[in-house]
This record gives structure tokens, C-alpha cells and sequence, in this order.
């Protein structure tokens, strides 16, 4: 997808600190970290949003969600780590290419979630 900037990560024209790749996905640092340890899991295929999404994109995602929690260890998150999906404007979302962020390595505060 022209001019979305995770398209461009992946793609590898935009530089960044990769955390993990394989054929669905890339984990990668946030560049603004909004807690000790902040990375992006972003699905390979292009949508911007779950009401986007089609049924292999969903597949995809899947195998996201099955391969953080090794991601996760491997980061140092034993005691536990938050994940968010921002869906829109309301929700904050500034990149239209949906991505699961994954904050921790510190107690999460108990005001959002
Ligand atoms: P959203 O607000 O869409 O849920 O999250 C987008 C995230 O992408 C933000 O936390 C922002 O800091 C991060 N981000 C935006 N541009 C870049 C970039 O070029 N590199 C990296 N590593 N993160 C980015
Ligand atoms: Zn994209």
C-alpha cells in the first residue's frame, strides 16, 4: 500500500528495531515508547482496521496473536504485558494499518484497562 508507513517498514525502506519476523508478521520497537518496553506486531497484509479485514487477513492476525506470548518472553515480560488495538479516530489510531501494541515491563497503570 502506497504511502502507509508499516507497508514501508516491512518493506524495509523505512529502517527499524526489529523484535521478531517471519512470513505474517513483524515486531518491531515504537519510536515514541509509551512504556519500558513498547513494540508493534503488525500484520504483513495491508487493512487499516478489523472492519477491514478479510478472512485470510483474519488468519494472519491469528497467527499474531498465537506467536506474542513467545514474543513477549522473549522480550522480558514474565510478569505480564497489555496489548492494544486503537480502531479509529475516537480510539487515537494514527497509523491506518492495523498493528497490536505490546507495553510492559513496568506495573501498567490501572486508569485505561
Ligand atoms: P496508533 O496511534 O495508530 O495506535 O499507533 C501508531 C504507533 O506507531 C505510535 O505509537 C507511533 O509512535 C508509532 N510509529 C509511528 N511512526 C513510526 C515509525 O516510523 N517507526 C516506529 N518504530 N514507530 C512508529
Ligand atoms: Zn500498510
Amino acid at each position: 500500500m502506497e504511502n502507509c508507513i508499516f507497508c514501508k517498514i516491512i518493506a524495509g525502506e523505512i529502517p527499524s528495531k526489529k523484535v521478531y519476523e517471519d512470513e505474517d508478521m513483524l515486531v518491531f520497537h515504537d519510536i515514541s515508547p509509551q512504556a519500558k518496553v513498547h513494540c508493534l506486531c503488525v500484520p504483513k497484509s495491508h487493512f487499516a482496521t478489523l472492519a477491514e479485514m478479510d478472512e485470510v487477513q483474519a488468519n494472519q492476525l491469528k497467527r499474531c496473536f498465537e506467536k506474542i506470548p513467545a514474543i513477549a518472553k522473549d522480550l522480558g515480560l514474565e510478569n505480564g504485558y497489555r496489548l492494544i488495538i486503537n480502531q479509529g479516530q475516537d480510539a487515537g489510531q494514527t497509523v491506518f494499518h492495523l498493528h497490536i501494541h505490546i507495553l510492559g515491563g513496568q506495573k501498567m497503570g490501572e486508569k485505561m484497562l
